[in-house]
């Protein structure tokens, strides 16, 4: 049976180039880089150059740059490393965010920042949250399970006009804006200063790179300290034997997703609209919750009303196509999600909503045949 894959927001196919470029530091390369003798040294050169090429896509420095296991780890090196230099202070994170920046912010006792119906985060309601304690806010670029595209831009001109007026009243205290991109790189900018952002957080997975593979950017001069503590690798700040292949993939991958941004928005564009469309001339009872504008184009999520969306999916992936009922994290421990609430979704119409993901092998041929068979399983 030919299958329809329809959740590249939970995994992406490894690209050919990227595998290619890899390949090499499973076997021949496969040295330590922080071995003393030439193979080692070889090794570490190309760790740095893995790093360099990472930062030029973000216009960052590769000092800035910590090599990490995913996006999970970076969210939480984010949150934790930097609330542990500051006793006392105050975090703020939206109530959208994925579990591993909201899991670390509530154990943090966080401020959550509550969205609008579209799930994005108003500055006005972000500035009412922000007090002389606050030292850092963290929002993620475009949503998993929604597609909300925030402000981040905005936000950060907001925070630099904070940090300004700290400084003319002498609180010493810094704030920072991290963002969580893993959903971004495939048809954003991720240009740091251009987003204005202090932390960024990504991964390869999302990106038709290697899983396990991730970076966080910390701007020179963020006070961050390493949850994971041992022989000091990546200048202190992650401990644990480089993994120079996911490294590598994670940079070519990143490279090669910023080059067809604009191809892949446009492509992504047209799947969206056409799937909208057929679902609401096949479907009586649908409403999408992923908003038209301010949104990543890749991500429809989609209430069947009455429908059962586990159901639904199973029957899906009997006809092979797979397709998701939330975040893949919250569908495996069966809560109704987050995310949905936050904008307003009860349980059971959370219970009715699938999510659907798009890519680069997604095709018009697919999501209509996707739409007609939703078409023929609801009545
Ligand atoms: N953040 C977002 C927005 C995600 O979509 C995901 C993956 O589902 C993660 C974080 C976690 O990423 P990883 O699996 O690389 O730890």
């Amino acid at each position: 049976m030919k299958t329809i894959y329809l959740d590249y927001a939970a995994a992406t196919r490894v690209d050919k180039k990227v595998m290619k470029a890899m390949e090499p530091y499973f076997t021949e390369q496969f040295y330590n880089p922080s071995a003393l003798y030439l193979a080692g040294r070889r090794a570490k050169n190309d760790l740095d150059q893995a790093r360099s090429a990472a930062a030029a896509c973000l216009g960052a420095r590769p000092a800035e740059i910590i090599f990490t296991s995913g996006a999970t780890e970076s969210n939480n090196l984010a949150i934790s490393g930097v609330m542990s230099n500051f006793p006392g202070a105050e975090l703020l994170v939206s109530a959208i965010e994925h579990k591993s920046v909201l899991e670390p912010a509530i154990q943090l006792g966080a401020k959550q920042i509550q969205v609008n119906k579209y799930g994005l985060v108003e500055i006005d309601k972000l500035k009412s949250l922000i007090t002389a304690k606050s030292v850092l806010i963290s929002i993620g670029l475009v949503n998993n399970e929604i597609s909300t595209l925030q402000p981040i831009k905005d936000i950060s001109i907001l925070i630099e006009q904070i940090n300004k007026a700290r400084r003319v009243s002498g609180n010493k205290l810094p704030l920072y804006l991290h963002s969580d991109v893993a959903q971004a790189g495939n048809c954003f900018d991720l240009h740091v200063s251009r987003l204005g952002v202090d932390l960024m957080t990504l991964n390869g997975g999302k990106i038709y790179g290697p899983k396990n593979s991730g970076l966080l950017y910390n701007k020179a001069g963020v006070k961050l300290s390493p949850m994971i503590l041992g022989g000091g690798q990546e200048m202190g700040l992650r401990s644990g034997t480089e993994s120079l292949a996911s490294a590598v993939g994670l940079s070519a991958a990143l490279k090669l997703a910023q080059s067809q941004k604009n191809s892949q928005l446009n492509h992504l564009n047209t799947l969206k609209s056409l799937f909208i469309k057929e679902l609401n001339d096949k479907i009586p009872r649908v409403q999408i919750n992923s908003p038209i504008k301010h949104s990543s184009p890749h991500i429809v999520s989609v209430t069947f009303i009455g429908s059962d969306n586990e159901r639904l999916m199973m029957e899906l992936d009997e006809q092979g196509v797979m397709v998701a009922t939330g975040s893949a994290c919250s569908a495996a421990k069966g809560e109704p999600s987050h995310v949905l609430k936050a904008i307003g979704l009860s349980d059971e119409m959370a219970r009715s909503t699938l999510r659907f993901s798009f890519g680069r092998q997604s095709s018009a041929k697919e999501i209509k045949k996707v739409a007609g068979l939703l078409g023929q399983l609801i009545h």
